[in-house]
């Protein structure tokens, strides 16, 4: 069944129908501040296009996956994660994923204890 875009919370954050705290943004990707931080640094890095999940992943978003993962170390410098941080992908109900637009956690700021 096909998600109604004018339904997702991320791409009304993208669109500016919702707020939210962004800390970096581009013509691809967009980054902000999870409203229920995990960790003492949690954004969310998320694809300006909707993509629902990793399910939905196509050959010709290559450079767009590549952009996202290659922008997640320069973003946790960006935030003082000098020390590691963590990246979490979750994909579909049972991988606990709640929003269906494709999203990265990162996480930091503190000790996280082995997963
Ligand atoms: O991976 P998952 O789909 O479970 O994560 C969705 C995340 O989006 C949650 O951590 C939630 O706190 C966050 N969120 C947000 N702003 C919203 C709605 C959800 O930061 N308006």
């Amino acid at each position: 069944m096909a998600i109604d875009q004018t339904d997702c919370i991320f791409c009304k954050i993208i669109e500016g129908e919702l707020p939210a705290k962004v800390v970096y943004e581009d013509d691809q990707v967009i980054a902000f501040e999870d409203i229920h931080p995990k960790a003492k640094i949690h954004l969310l890095l998320v694809p300006r296009s909707h993509i629902s999940s990793l399910e939905q992943l196509e050959v010709k978003h290559e450079a767009l996956i590549s952009h996202l993962l290659l922008l997640l170390p320069d973003l946790a410098r960006r935030q003082g994660l000098q020390d590691g941080f963590r990246t979490i992908i979750n994909t579909g109900r049972g991988g606990g994923q709640e929003v269906d637009h494709l999203h990265i956690h990162l996480l930091g700021g503190s000790q996280l204890p082995g997963f």
